[in-house]
């Protein structure tokens, strides 16, 4: 597979395939990185590629009547429809600042969903 890797502005062109070690094991061989962020880059997007999720939730009581969110840390890339979904079905309520947290544990990956705006009281 070939990817970018998207760590640093340098964006290396990175090749990885699967291979088998000495002791027999699957393991999977990365070429074109700079340096060793590249293969652990490819190597989780090769077993279980992780994303950050932004979106947006419904305010209850604010001057706006949305919040940008996004996801505090990275979730395995199968789960981003299900954070969504769960995402859609909560309202926050103003005040909000950066970093609040809106959902706990959203959709069971352990990650927390944060706001990303103020959102004042009306
Ligand atoms: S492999 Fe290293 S140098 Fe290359 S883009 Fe990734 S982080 Fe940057």
């Amino acid at each position: 597979m070939e990817y970018t890797c998207i760590l640093c502005p340098r964006g290396c062109h990175l090749t990885a395939e699967w291979a088998t070690d000495e002791k027999g094991e699957k393991t999977v061989k990365v070429s074109g990185n700079f340096c060793p962020r590249g293969i652990k880059y490819a190597t989780e997007e090769m077993t279980m590629p992780m994303r950050t999720v932004t979106t947006s939730l419904y305010v209850d009581g604010g001057e706006e009547k949305m919040v940008s969110a996004k996801t505090a840390d990275t979730v395995p890339k199968e789960k981003i429809a299900m954070v969504l979904s769960q995402a859609r079905s909560v309202r926050a309520t103003a005040p909000l600042a950066v970093g609040d947290v809106l959902v706990e544990n959203i959709a069971g990956t352990g990650v927390n969903l944060v706001a990303t705006r103020k959102v004042r009281k009306a």
